[in-house]
Formats: C-alpha cells, structure tokens, sequence
C-alpha cells in the first residue's frame, strides 16, 4: 500500500482477515499453532514453508501490529516487545557486542540510563554520555570500537532535540548504527528511518496506546537488523503478547488525530503560562522562544504534547500547584489521553546529583505536563488554581 497517505496506511495496512472475515481484526490468544501434517510441521520448523510455530516467534495478531506500524514508519522490517525497554535492551544486544563502545545522549528516559549503567555495562560494553544537541560532543566521542549512537529526540521534559540528518552523516561516516527512541513524538509526527536513523525504538505503552492501558515496545530498521533482533527476543522471550499487541494495533488507527489534538492542547497551555506573572519560563517546542524551535521545524511534523514550566518560588511553589490540582493526574506517566502533571526533580529526575540537576536544567520549581485529550480550558484552569 505504497501510495496512501499515513491517516489511511494508520487504518488499513495490516489488517487481514481470517476465514470468519471478521472487519476487527482478530486476537490469537495461542500459545502455538499446530499443522496439517509432520510434514508440514518439518518445513514449518526448517523455515521452507512461512507460517506459525510459537507466539514467542511470531503470532497473526502481533504481525499486524508490526506491519502497520513499519508502514507508518517508512522502515522495512518491525519487531515487537514486551514493553519501550525490552525494545531497547533488545536492539543494544542484538547489535553490540562485548569490546564495543557506544555514544547515548544523555537526556534520555531515566530507566535507559539506568539500563547503559547497570545492564549493558556488565557485558564489557563502554559508554560515553553527551549533550544531545551538540553534534562536536558526538564526534569527539567516537572512539574505534564505536558501534552505536543512542539518543531519543525530543528529550523530556525540556524539549532539546537531536538533528538526526546531521547526526546520521557523522554515523555513517563512521560505520556506526544510529538508534533513535521516537516514543515521545510517535511515527505521526516524525520518521527518524526517513532523515537517516538505522534504527527506531519506541515504547508503544505511550503516545501508540495513548489510552494508558498497557506496555508494548518496538524496533524496526532494516530486514538485516530487524532479523538480528527478533533472533534475541525469540531466544530471550521478551516478545509482545496478542493482546497488548491488539491494544496497540488499535491505537494506531486514532493515532494521528489523537498527536494533532495533543498538540494542538499543549500549545494552547503553553501560550497561557508564558503570560503568566507566576511563570519564570515556559519550555515547549511550539513556542518560538524555545532555542529548538527552527531545528523542530526541520524534521517534525508537530511539536508533541509535553509542556513544563518553571514556577517562582522553586519545590514549595511548584508542589502547591501540583496539589492543588483536582482533575489532572499526579504521576510521571506521560502520553495518555489524562493529562498528567509531575515534579521531576523529585521523581523522574531524583536520582540525579544536584550539579547535574542544574546541568540539566531540572530546576526545583520545574513542573512537566504530558497534556492529554480534556477540553483544555479546564486543564488551564486546573493548573491556574495553585499557581
Ligand atoms: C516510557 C519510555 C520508555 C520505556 O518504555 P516502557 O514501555 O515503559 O518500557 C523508553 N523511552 C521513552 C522515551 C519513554 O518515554
């Protein structure tokens, strides 16, 4: 389906029925599947014949989710996880080996730092950190073993953003992999594969669910690195199940008119706190003041749905307009059609040292919306009543 546009490739590519011809497409709560004949079970397993064997490997429901989503994408090969995680734990094995070096940006997912610290570095694996938005800090760090350059943009909660074309043409030029996690944009609003990325990971339990009802990852690139980390998730069994696949697979469907009302919202919200008196600084992507702005427009198609904001007054200032709230939900989840407010200096970003909470801007008074699908006029109203 080559020539559709992605609001109709978002609904039709993927979908196959069953003999029940079923226009929902069907759940395959199954284990494993069984075969006509021991022959067939033979070319089944010797791969002579395509077809079924163990939902470990691969199950018609979590198929379809991976087709659809590598059309939305523009890569040619999908796997799916268990959860964003899986995802990337699974592309750093499949890809990198003991003796190898990677790049990582490191205004990344707090849980993936904790992965490249505790996991990945017990397998003789080294990593160097840079400042995401600084294409000299990547070149100066690749060394001769380096094998990956990881890096999710845009960053959250401040929206800093990584010029994947241009950190494509430093990977290359080196023989590296760039890896980009699209989790916070969603292949509605960018296409990493297309500006250069070998490789996009997401945590489907985001902005593709976007309802807040599961966990699901991917990974998808090429068929050569795609076959790579699917023989991973085989042998280690992080694979997506049918139903959470189903789940995603019809998020996909809303997807695009569910990122355009996400952004639409927050940058109504970010618009208001900039005229507040109370607001020391607004960060979103959709303001022309934000340094990233012109960089966004170059390879986004939207500009997400995370506001945050610094109140005067640092944490005592910014926990009363937190629980001051009565509709928004205090966690650190984001990506859900309930806005969700959260303080991440103490939370996403707690296990920062305080040198590197003010290297990283995560001030005392910083506050992070992930704006979700109300009327927003009530979430502004909801925020305005603490601050
Ligand atoms: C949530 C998140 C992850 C982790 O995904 P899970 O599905 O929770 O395992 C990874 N990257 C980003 C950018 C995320 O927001």
């Amino acid at each position: 389906m080559k020539d559709l546009q992605f609001d109709t490739k978002a609904i039709r590519e993927g979908y196959r029925t069953t003999q029940e011809q079923e226009h929902s497409e069907a759940i395959f709560l199954t284990s494993s599947f069984v075969y006509d004949s021991a022959e067939q079970a033979a070319n089944r397993f010797s791969k002579e014949e395509p077809g079924n064997i163990y939902a470990r490997f691969t199950n018609p429901t979590v198929d379809a989710f991976e087709n659809k989503l590598a059309a939305l994408e523009g890569a040619n090969a999908c796997v799916a996880t268990s959860s964003g995680m899986a995802a990337i734990f699974a592309s750093i094995m499949a890809l990198v080996e003991s003796g190898d070096h990677i790049v990582a940006s490191r205004n990344m997912f707090g849980t993936s730092i904790v992965l490249l610290n505790t996991i990945v570095s017990k397998f003789n694996i080294d990593i160097s950190y840079v400042d995401l938005g600084d294409l000299s800090q990547w070149k100066n760090a690749i060394q001769d073993n380096t094998k990956l350059f990881l890096l999710e943009t845009p960053s959250n909660p401040l929206g800093e953003v990584g010029d994947i074309a241009a950190l494509s043409k430093i990977s290359q030029a080196n023989d590296i992999l760039l890896a980009v996690d699209n989790a916070i944009l969603s292949p509605a609003l960018q296409n990493p594969i297309k500006l250069g990325a070998d490789i996009v990971i997401h945590s489907a339990t985001k902005y593709i669910d976007g309802q807040g009802r599961c966990l699901a990852g991917a990974v998808l690139g090429s068929e050569t690195i795609i076959e790579q980390v699917s023989a991973f998730t085989r042998a280690t069994g992080p694979s997506l199940s049918a139903f959470n696949a189903w789940i995603v697979l019809k998020g996909l469907d809303t997807l695009s008119l569910r990122m355009k009302a996400h952004c639409d919202n927050a940058l109504k919200l970010a618009t208001w706190l900039q005229n507040k008196d109370q607001v020391e600084k607004v960060y979103y992507l959709g303001l022309e003041s934000h340094p990233d702005h012109a960089l966004a427009n170059t390879q986004q198609s939207g500009f997400g749905g995370i506001v945050s904001f610094e109140v005067k007054g640092g944490r005592e200032a910014a926990f009363k307009v937190i629980n001051a709230t009565e509709i928004l939900s205090i966690t650190a989840n984001l990506g859900d059609t309930k806005t969700t407010i959260t303080h991440p200096a103490s939370t996403t970003h707690g296990r920062l040292t305080d040198d590197e909470k003010q290297q990283a801007h995560i001030t005392e008074g910083l506050i992070r919306i992930s704006v979700g699908l109300e009327n927003v006029d009530d979430v502004i109203n909801d925020i305005s009543k603490g601050l």
